[in-house]
């Protein structure tokens, strides 16, 4: 036999945190809760392992299922002192799903299961109060008609405000028990109508319809779409929770609440929620009534926080706060009920945060020693760092206030408004920033969400789907700014007389609330001090060191100060674009001989020179890769004309016989033509060249700070050991001729990029004479797959999609193809010559994924964009942890 069904609460808990596999995350957690001793109310919870069962047997419950419901039911029974379905002293309960993550597209949970038109004149007796037992029982009939019956939710609420409007009234708090009881008895018409059938009153037939609801909806097409696009296996199942009830809407001193125990948008160590008195569930964030504040401190004028309101169960609620944090080590999301000033816990869960709060909460939590340092580092998510590198607003900027609402996840974004999803997806496409606006958003509007800059709600808190959602993606959010009027089908939203209209530019401040009309200048971050406090830790920590990929002052500075150890990839190519020099790299190209190559050289040398004294004096004492010339000349060529004519004028030679030296370097396939060291073997005065401008920068620097950077040269594309012998040489004889001449000595190290397959596989030749190796990724990934980047686009989204790909291999390292690669290469460099310096410059050099991989073959230094760089510092700590847990396990 086995064992299908957990019990929870009063002193029976069969479950624990760790369980969430098997329980789904909502009843681990509601079994953990009640095991350290908090106020949850009784209940059970019916395992993801029946949900597989159910679908592998056809959609049958196994038969020993019914037993253990009916034994757990009878345990609640018991502890509560009420009978489910009894006519006086009726048992309610709630019908709950959990996912082992939590999954849109489940079924939402009904509410006051066990009612009809017996109990819930027991229920009104028992209780003493009327309209709270006709408000539950219409609640409940209006959540199982539209979640396990599936009558439109519209349906319902006509209904309501009928009702209303014949009463007059306009909060619902208002209705008379009479009003309620005719609401039950048009919703009990209306659902007849719509399902052919009576209203279900057995409490029995309630719950297995319930519970059969929870069950199906693992295999809706909402469900299924949501599991497809986060890789979530459809054999991890459901679970459901069955709940005795508590409630919130019996009176004034009841109520109910959501909270963070920190600030999800800050991480400030602070009680952040809503309560809503007298109310059930979803109340709080359904944006019926305005939800108050918990604290006194958070209470502006007009409200009353829950502090004043139910001093005694906030009493209990800070209690609560702290245990749970001490108890979990990290922020809680929770959902409770006050039922007459006694406080019940619903839920617990992890809460979301932006970047920012999980960085401060790490450091915090870190310095209070309620997690380890290494914990504190763990727990920020490297790839999220880049959210906090993202502008803000520039406050010297001129600005024009249209309107105001909720500050609900921060960072500034201007883009074109757009009213749907759709829309927002079609036009970020072409390139352009857009403002999602919406009234409120939900689960079918993320694809927009997520190709928006910033989205824009008119209702709904700080809690809302859309609040929460765009801090989760790192997206700029007002919500719930209600000043503003949305017209969807004029496309337009005005707000004091002012109408902008769908395309129009507006900016969003997340951090405010504020909305403006127009687009308003940003400014760069500024690293705050927790950033700086939780970057040192990893550094403590980290064993590889940190590059960047520069080759202007300007990207080399912004490395620095986010902490760069030196240049992995410095492409000289980038400097031979410039307006004052292309004319000079065209005449060496387009010269018909060695004289007129070394002519052209000669003028480029000075420029070269220059660069490499800006860069080397930034980057001062530091190590400095250089790669020699790459790109196929082709990239150079001539186009037009005009360039041409210039060209031919320089070398003194007639157009026509320049237009066809141009159709003599034309290649077919010039990623695999005449390229890197292959261009340094054909013109080995190219190389020399450079190989004179880095010493003499290098010899500059040395002698203006004292610090010599130690050059590293790097000969692009080898394939054969041959080939680096030969450039090598050059280089070296290069280098002793200028250092001979100036009367000096400089360190600098001769190497190559591993990007081709034959490199990999031959690197044990080809290490015999290279001093290092750095990993070029992108050109390996290329010629690993056959497969060209800039022609990629036609179908890799279709195989990243399919699944024929599980990621973008050039985005993040295909650790079994490209990675074995890196992995033969690395060994056998290390055979030939056991100290050779390893490095990757790939893109994958600043993704944390393939910064683990970089970790395990225990290379001694990743290199990235300057943005990238405090990504890779912590993605680098993160992944040594990780492998010093991996040994010790
Ligand atoms: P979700 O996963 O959408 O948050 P929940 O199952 O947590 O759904 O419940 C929805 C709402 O109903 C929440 O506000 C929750 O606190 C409330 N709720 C759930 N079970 C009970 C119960 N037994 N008594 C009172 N309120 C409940
Ligand atoms: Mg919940
Ligand atoms: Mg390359």
């Amino acid at each position: 036999m086995s064992k299908w069904v957990y019990s929870f609460g009063a002193g029976h808990n069969e479950g624990r945190a760790d369980m969430r596999n098997l329980l789904g995350g909502k009843g681990a957690n509601l079994a953990e809760m009640a095991s350290i001793g908090l106020p949850v109310p009784p209940g059970f919870t019916i395992t993801t392992e029946l949900c597989t069962e159910f679908y592998k047997n056809n959609r049958h419950y196994p038969e020993d299922l019914d037993g253990q419901v009916r034994a757990a039911l009878a345990r609640i029974e018991e502890a509560v002192g009420r009978k489910f379905g009894d006519a006086h002293r009726p048992l309610l309960v709630s019908v709950r799903s959990g996912a082992r993550v939590s999954m849109p597209g489940m079924m939402d949970t009904v509410l006051n299961l066990g009612l009809n038109d017996e109990t819930v004149l027991g229920l009104a007796k028992s209780s003493g109060d009327e309209r709270f037992a006709w408000d539950s029982y219409r609640r409940f009939i209006q959540m199982f008609g539209s979640v396990v019956l599936g009558v439109d939710h519209h349906r319902f609420e006509e209904i309501i405000e009928s009702v209303k409007m014949d009463a007059g009234v306009v909060e619902d708090t208002a209705l008379s028990p009479a009003h309620w009881k005719r609401v039950v008895e048009e919703y009990k018409e209306m659902v007849e109508q719509e399902i052919a059938k009576p209203f279900p009153q057995a409490p029995g037939d309630q719950l297995w319809a319930a519970i059969g609801a929870v069950f199906g909806s693992w295999m809706n097409p909402r469900a299924n779409t949501y599991r497809r696009l986060h890789d979530i296996p459809a054999d991890w199942g459901t679970a459901v929770n069955v709940q005795a009830m508590v409630f919130g809407n019996i009176g004034n001193d009841c109520a109910t609440g959501v909270f963070f125990t920190r600030d999800p948008s800050t991480g400030e160590n602070m009680f952040y929620g809503e309560f809503l008195v007298n109310a059930q569930g979803e109340d709080v964030v359904a944006g019926i009534r305005t939800p108050q504040p918990l604290s006194k401190s958070a209470a502006k004028a007009g409200e009353v926080s829950m502090e004043d309101a139910l001093p005694e169960a906030y009493a209990e609620l800070c209690r609560v706060r702290e245990t749970l944090e001490r108890h979990y080590h990290d922020m809680q999301d929770i959902e409770f009920t006050v039922q007459q000033n006694k406080l019940y816990m619903l839920q617990t869960r992890t809460g979301k945060r932006t970047a920012a709060a999980s960085l401060r909460i790490a450091v915090d939590m870190a310095q209070s020693e309620l997690i380890t340092r290494k914990e504190a580092i763990m727990r920020v998510n490297a790839q999220s760092l880049d959210q906090l590198l993202h502008p803000t607003l520039d406050p010297k900027a001129k600005r024009t206030l249209f309107s105001k609402g909720l500050p609900a996840s921060p960072g500034a974004a201007s883009g074109a408004v757009v009213f749907s999803a759709d829309d927002a997806e079609m036009r970020a496409a072409k390139g352009d920033a857009v403002i999602l606006v919406r009234i409120e958003t939900s689960p079918e509007d993320i694809h927009g969400m997520h190709a928006a800059r910033g989205i824009l709600t008119t209702r709904g808190g700080m809690t809302s789907h859309a609040a929460v959602v765009a801090r989760g993606m790192g997206r700029a959010c007002v919500a719930g700014a209600g000043g503003i009027s949305v017209d969807y089908g004029a496309r337009t939203l005005s707000a004091g007389g002012k109408t902008i209209r769908g395309g129009e530019i507006i900016t969003i401040d997340g951090a405010t609330g504020e909305i403006f009309v127009g687009a308003v200048a940003t400014v760069e971050p500024t690293m705050s001090g927790d950033f700086a406090t939780l970057m040192g830790w990893a550094d403590e920590v980290r064993r590889m060191k940190v590059r960047t990929n520069a080759e202007t002052p300007l990207d080399a500075e912004t490395a620095r100060k986010f902490g760069a150890e030196g240049i992995g990839l410095c492409r000289t190519e980038h400097m031979f674009f410039a307006p004052e020099r292309i004319g000079a790299v065209r005449q060496m190209i387009m010269a018909n001989d060695e004289h007129g190559r070394r002519a052209a050289l000669e003028k480029l040398l000075p420029f070269q020179r220059r660069d490499f004294v800006d860069l080397f004096r930034i980057m001062a004492g530091l190590p400095v890769t250089i790669r020699l010339l790459d790109p196929p000349l082709h990239e150079f060529l001539p186009h037009g004309e005009q360039e041409i004519a210039d060209v031919a004028e320089a070398l003194g030679q007639d157009v026509e016989s320049m237009r066809r030296r141009a159709a003599e370097l034309a290649e077919a396939n010039p990623m695999l033509g005449h390229r890197g060291c292959r261009l340094g073997i054909s013109y080995p005065e190219i190389y020399e060249m450079q190989t004179r401008a880095i010493v003499e920068g290098a010899l500059e620097i040395a002698a203006e700070t004292g610090e010599p950077v130690v050059p590293e040269i790097m000969i692009p594309l080898v394939g054969t050991r041959r080939e680096l012998e030969i450039t090598r040489t050059q280089v070296d004889r290069v280098a002793r001729e200028v250092l001979e001449k100036a009367g000096k000595t400089l360190e600098y190290t001769v190497g190559t990029m591993i990007e081709l397959p034959r490199a990999a596989l031959t690197a044990d030749r080809i290490a015999e004479v290279a001093d290092f190796f750095s990993f070029g990724t992108n050109d390996l990934t290329q010629t690993t797959f056959g497969l060209s980047r800039d022609d990629a686009g036609k179908f890799l989204p279709h195989y990243v999609e399919a699944g024929i790909l599980p990621k973008d291999p050039f985005v993040s390292l295909d650790i079994e193809g490209v990675g074995a690669l890196v992995r033969i290469a690395t060994e056998k460099g290390r055979a030939t010559r056991p100290g050779i310096k390893l490095g990757i410059c790939g893109e994958h050099g600043g993704d944390p994924a393939s910064i683990a991989f970089c970790e395990e073959v225990g290379l001694d230094y990743v290199s990235c964009s300057p943005y990238r760089v405090p990504v890779a510092r912590l993605a680098a700590a993160q992944a040594a942890i990780g492998a010093a847990s991996d040994r010790t396990a």
